[in-house]
């Protein structure tokens, strides 16, 4: 785990309470292995209850999109699909459904890995759960990205928002908030395709490559299909992100509901063997 210097900020505390319930979990585990002594496993279940209290006393906020045939995949050719394998009431009298989906990985909320722009990196299953579930911060361009739908977050937009807001916690999740999550479920608008080309905001690369180099950020999010501009050719953003291993969450919902800062953020995809991406479903919490 990482040493964050804003260790007083109440917010923090709560994370690392929370980090405590992994711990704890982890502890209880090993205790049936040899070398954990009782009186470690009491000290787990005492921080173990203090954080549960802590968790039922936040809120959470669903960053998930529903998947189903409406969901938006980046080929528009792409769907969710499900069928009925049993559905109804059976000759015994119970009721029974189960049914059967089948998806691209890139579509709806996902999650990007980083093999899926760089080659020999790591697949959904082999991204550490520590890059999963991290602080997060959000940096609001909606305001310009309401102007320009080809704009690209720029480092200034990050210089300017830590002048206001304090420094990006190294370790984090940086959410971004374009505004374009309100046409979700409109894919001509949420797209903004034209002549052949999408066109909806993006994380610029320069940016990219300024919070892996500067802040050692744990994973970005966006409230958009990718998180490279729509209009972009070569997906230098994801290139960068993914050649130093930097997952993306696309898709995301509801970050217009999340403050900029103080939340934590726990982002579980599908964990598809080899995958290069996958469903993801993304939860925000935020102590009180
Ligand atoms: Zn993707």
């Amino acid at each position: 785990m990482k040493n964050y210097k804003i260790a007083k900020d109440a917010r923090i505390t709560a994370y690392l309470t929370f980090c405590l319930l992994i711990f704890a979990g982890c502890a209880q585990q090993n205790s049936q292995s040899s070398n954990v002594t009782m009186q470690n496993v009491k000290s787990a279940e005492t921080q173990s209850g203090d954080v549960t209290k802590t968790l039922l006393q936040g809120e959470w906020i669903d960053l998930s999109y529903e998947f189903s045939g409406e969901t938006i995949y980046w080929n528009e050719a792409d769907s969710f699909k499900k069928e009925a394998v049993a559905e109804g009431r059976t000759p015994k009298g119970y009721y029974y459904s189960a049914y059967k989906f089948c998806a691209p990985e890139h579509g709806g909320t996902h999650i990007d890995a980083p093999i899926h722009f760089a080659e020999g990196k790591q697949s959904v299953e082999q991204i550490p759960l520590s890059r999963l579930i991290a602080p997060a911060v959000k940096i609001d361009i909606s305001e310009k990205a309401s102007k320009d739908r080809d704009y690209q977050l720029s480092v200034e937009d990050i210089t300017s928002w830590e002048s206001a807001h304090g420094k990006i916690p190294e370790g984090a999740i940086v959410l971004i908030q374009t505004g374009y999550g309100k046409f979700w479920g409109d894919r001509k608008k949420y797209m903004g395709e034209e002549d052949g080309k999408k066109h909806f905001p993006g994380l610029g690369k320069e940016a990219a490559k300024w919070l892996i180099e500067n802040r050692k950020i744990s994973a970005v999010g966006i409230d958009t299909a990718s998180i490279d501009f729509g209009a972009s050719e070569n997906f230098e953003t994801h290139v960068q992100l993914m050649e130093n291993n930097v997952p993306a969450f696309e898709n995301v919902a509801n970050l217009d509901k999340l403050p900029v800062k103080g939340m934590t953020i726990i982002a579980l995809p599908m964990k598809i063997k080899g995958g290069s991406g996958g469903p993801l479903r993304i939860v925000a919490f935020l102590p009180r």
